[in-house]
């Protein structure tokens, strides 16, 4: 299986970072690092995923 990773979206223009959990928009193109910029060029292989509020609230509460 693979390793989850960080879920990225492209759309016209500016792509999007989603919340691994619920595929919430957390963060658009222009506010990407230069990590993430690599990501979703596909420079680099793996970034861990990342999640909104919502759902970092929900899995610490599971745990
Ligand atoms: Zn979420």
């Amino acid at each position: 299986m693979e390793k989850e990773k960080l879920k990225v979206k492209y759309n016209s223009g500016h792509g999007a970072i989603l919340c691994s959990g619920c595929s919430v928009i957390l963060k658009v193109g222009f506010e990407y690092t230069d990590e993430e910029l690599k990501y979703s060029r596909g420079e680099i292989d793996y970034l861990p995923p990342q999640y909104c509020e919502q759902c970092v609230l929900k899995y610490t509460k599971q745990q």
